[in-house]
């Protein structure tokens, strides 16, 4: 029998290592089978054919053969694996899911979740027309390009993908659509069921087990061509692959923080260029890395009218945060006329910043230019190079002593809405609406049924849905997220304005109110004025100076332990040796469920060469770290520091 070389899928580091087994004759590459491992059987899938097994081994047979994947995704495994610092067994893991024959039919997710959709306009947009020629002219090319279709909310995308995707089918081939978190936008998948019926499947985090798989067998037997799904779909086994759409492509989202650290955006990107396939990124707020990198299909502005003004209230001047006199007005006016609206308190990853109430100064970090972040020893500490000072008295901009810390919860601001605004009914959007299965696609069913209604909630109410008559959408504290101690934190801020806006009055005149103590911070003024690219211009001159991506890549390194000192003087031996790079830090995190925690962070041109060495200087002080409970993460191309 031939002899393979088989990845068993194993979460261990010390078994990261290919083992030998005899295989069927025919079986190659690519072969997912089950195997005698360690006195249990596991899963495990070949990665080649070998001549002999090394001295001393004695192969013994594999138990059976689970499936084919495409050879492929295979090797898209290996490299995730070996650019994210992972293993060969974790990253085949995400290629290789649990099969089993189907035993009845049960309705696909897809039925039970989506949402009516749209018919097929009658005539596209010239600029819709441009992008699907170019889109067009690349599937028919050899593959591997990458495009970014830049345009407002509203200006006809998906529109874009859907055609493309019909395109594609056409020629009896395949596509995967991603989306940020398909439980948050039922919209998607349900104009793509309207448009190519049974022949979508659907995968995402909140399918059972038994869903996921018969998804999965859809999409690997080619009844189901088109794959709508969140981060992981971008390995689905679909079958001749020539496009892959990534929607929303500014989501953090797509990064997974567990390991295999994959970021799916730069996954698409190479499985495009191992299968020749093309990958559209689109977004109303691009990522600076994909402005600058990306071959761009602008499609302008919104389709039915103009954006909607926005209007800036600022906190310094205008009392009763969270809830300004402008905001009452505006909320006032739909409780006596009728109609809906949102407002998005942006509590995302809020530090306890200091910020200035009299001036709106919050304070930052001169080398990183990120906000400080005060500890509880009354230090104000940088999270990226480790830079500190006192908390000051007064503001070192205008001498105020209102030096205030950011942030405000939903609670809050539900209560204070109750209390002045009764009539208007309260539909609340937050981590527990997603925990309940249903409870997302049931409180949206809801808001859209609703007059005089409020959704609100956190970033994901600034999500993909459409709803008919939003008439005001505002921003509750749009500091919370300029206070976050992250380079991306204007990026951020900007884009979250921005999509907000592009909920209000996607069929009536809507109104988008911005509450904030910094009114003229880069973000909020070019979020106010729709513009997308003087934002980015500016925003990748900054980056430019500082070494920030896209033009430097970023390596975090982080260490975790019970004892307050013991990370940081880990990562100082670690930045000793590893020398060579732009190291910043270590700099002292705040404390997360009691564990003490302090960063590296590492600006190279070479993230791969940095995390190995790293990789390496790590495991040969894992004994050590171990004793003292030191739990270290290597992240490459991080989304949030
Ligand atoms: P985006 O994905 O950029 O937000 P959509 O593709 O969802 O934009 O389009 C916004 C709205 O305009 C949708 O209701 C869609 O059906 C409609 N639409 C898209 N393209 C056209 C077109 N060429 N003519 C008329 N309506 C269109
Ligand atoms: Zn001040
Ligand atoms: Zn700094």
């Amino acid at each position: 029998m031939p002899l393979a070389s088989v990845y068993p899928l194993v979460t261990t580091r010390a078994l990261a290592r290919p083992f030998t087994y005899e295989v069927p004759d025919g079986v190659g590459p690519g072969a997912h089978v089950e195997i005698r491992f360690g006195g249990t059987r596991r899963r495990g899938v070949v990665v080649s054919l070998v001549d002999e097994a090394p001295p001393g081994v004695e192969a013994t047979p594999v138990v059976r053969v689970l499936e084919q994947l495409p050879p492929a995704l295979v090797e898209l495994a290996l490299w995730v694996a070996d650019y994210y610092g992972s293993t060969p067994g974790r990253a085949l893991a995400l290629v290789a899911s649990h099969v089993r024959s189907r035993r009845f039919e049960r309705p696909g997710p897809g039925e039970r979740e989506g949402l009516v959709g749209e018919a097929q306009p009658p005539r596209l947009s010239a600029t819709q027309e441009a992008a699907l020629a170019a889109i067009g002219a690349a599937l028919d090319g050899p593959g591997g390009r990458t495009f970014l279709l830049a345009g407002a909310t509203g200006s006809g995308k998906t529109e874009v993908y859907l055609q493309a995707c019909a395109t594609v089918l056409a020629r009896g081939r395949g596509a995967i659509v991603l989306v940020p978190e398909i439980a948050l936008t039922p919209q998607a998948v349900g104009r793509f069921r309207a448009r190519f019926g049974e022949r979508v499947a659907v995968l995402h985090s909140a399918l059972s087990e038994a869903e996921r798989r018969d998804e999965r067998e859809r999409i690997a037997d080619g009844r189901a061509p088109v794959v709508v799904g969140a981060r992981s779909a971008v390995f689905a086994p679909v079958r001749n692959l020539c496009l892959l759409c990534v929607d929303e492509e500014h989501d953090a989202s797509y990064k997974q923080d567990s390991d295999p650290r994959y970021d799916a955006r730069s996954v698409a990107a190479k499985r495009a260029v191992l299968e020749g396939a093309v990958a559209v990124y689109g977004s109303a707020t691009p990522r600076p890395e994909s402005w600058e990198r990306l071959e761009r299909l602008e499609l302008g502005g919104r389709l039915s009218g103009a954006l909607p003004p926005v209007r800036v209230v600022d906190l310094r001047r205008e009392a009763g945060y969270p809830l300004s006199a402008p905001l009452l007005a505006e909320l006032g006016a739909i409780a006596e006329g009728g109609g809906k609206a949102i407002l998005l308190l942006n509590r995302r990853g809020v530090a306890p910043a200091l910020h200035c109430r009299a001036c709106g100064l919050t304070l930052r970090c001169e080398s990183c230019d990120v906000a400080l972040v005060l500890h509880g020893d009354g230090v104000l500490r940088c999270h990226h190079c480790g830079f500190s000072e006192p908390a000051p008295e007064l503001c070192p901009a205008c001498s105020s002593p209102e030096l205030a810390r950011l942030g405000a919860g939903t609670q809050r601001l539900e209560r204070e809405l109750a209390a002045r605004l009764p009539e208007l009914e309260r539909v609340r959007l937050d981590a527990d609406t997603t925990a309940r299965p249903g409870g997302v696609a049931a409180a949206l069913a809801h808001f859209a049924r609703t007059d005089r209604a409020v959704l609100l909630g956190t970033q994901m109410v600034a999500k993909g849905h459409h709803f008919p008559g939003v008439s005001l959408a505002a921003v509750v504290d749009a500091d919370g997220g300029l206070g976050m101690p992250d380079f991306r934190a204007e990026e951020r801020t900007f884009q979250l304005v921005t999509q907000l806006a592009g909920r209000s009055g996607r069929d009536a005149p809507g109104r988008v109110l911005v509450q904030t103590f910094q009114p003229d911070s880069r973000a909020i003024r070019f979020a106010a004025r729709h513009d997308v690219a003087g934002f980015l211009a500016g925003e990748l001159e900054r980056r430019r100076e500082l070494g920030y991506p896209p033009f430097r890549h970023l390596v975090r390194i982080l260490v975790s332990g019970p004892e307050p000192a013991a990370p940081a003087r880990a990562l100082t031996e670690l930045r000793d040796r590893l020398g060579e790079d732009e190291l910043l830090g270590p700099a002292p995190l705040l404390r997360l469920r009691g564990r003490h925690r302090a960063q590296l962070v590492g600006k190279t041109s070479e993230p791969r060469r940095l995390a190995a060495r790293a990789g390496e200087l790590l495991a040969a002080a894992a004994p050590a770290m171990r004793k003292a409970g030191l739990r270290v993460v290597v992240d490459v191309d991080p989304q949030s520091l």
